[in-house]
């Protein structure tokens, strides 16, 4: 989306209702600040005050988001396009949330092997020996259950035999067998069991 395109837009539509600045950032009980740094493309409305600012304009959400008038033969494609658009930047967010799984994977991995070295080469108590073990398993589990939080929540699981893609939950992404991300699970809209690849689209 292109900040500037929308925040011209939404001055033009301002001033050609002869409001200012103030008076627009007034009926939607934000700064003037906030609407100067909107014209001057610095930031994006917030969704929560999208609707009434496009009211007050006499625009729609998706004209807003386009920064232009839109006629009614283009308005499909140009939905289309913001939504695409919304797409993507959900898509960069999956994407940056399963590399951390990798890191949170790693490191619960490294640090469960290198205590446990620690606790069966260096000389010390029993108990203290038995206390590092539980302790790296119990760090790591934790460690490795949240990752697989995040490799459940972020993108999605396509089916192969119908092509479904769906969020799992939990529990089953738990249970599944696997090789890395793909796992062994029950599509929930053809109910066959098959290998189920992640994919952020
Ligand atoms: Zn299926």
């Amino acid at each position: 989306m292109e900040l500037l395109k929308i925040g011209t837009f939404i001055s033009q539509e301002r001033k050609k209702l002869g409001l200012t600045q103030a008076a627009l950032a007034e009926k939607l009980f934000v700064s003037e600040k906030t609407v100067s740094k909107w014209e001057t493309g610095k930031g994006l409305p917030d969704t929560s005050v999208l609707p009434a600012l496009c009211e007050i304009l006499h625009v729609t959400v998706n004209e807003l988001l386009c920064g232009e008038r839109v006629s009614s033969e283009e308005y499909a494609d140009k939905a289309e396009i913001n939504l695409l658009q919304l797409q993507k930047t959900k898509e960069e967010g999956d994407k940056a949330l399963l590399s951390m799984e990798w890191v949170i994977g790693i490191l619960s991995v490294v640090f469960l092997l290198s205590l446990t070295v620690i606790a069966a080469y260096l000389s010390m108590e029993t108990w203290l020996r038995i206390f590092l073990i539980c302790f790296a398993f119990a760090v790591s589990i934790v460690g490795i259950g949240f990752a697989l939080k995040i490799e459940q929540i972020a993108g999605y699981y396509a089916c192969k035999k119908c092509g479904h893609k769906y969020v799992p939950k939990y529990n089953q992404v738990f249970w599944a067998m696997h090789f890395g991300r793909t796992r062994y699970m029950k599509c929930p809209r053809c109910n066959r069991w098959s290998w189920h690849k992640k994919t952020t689209r």
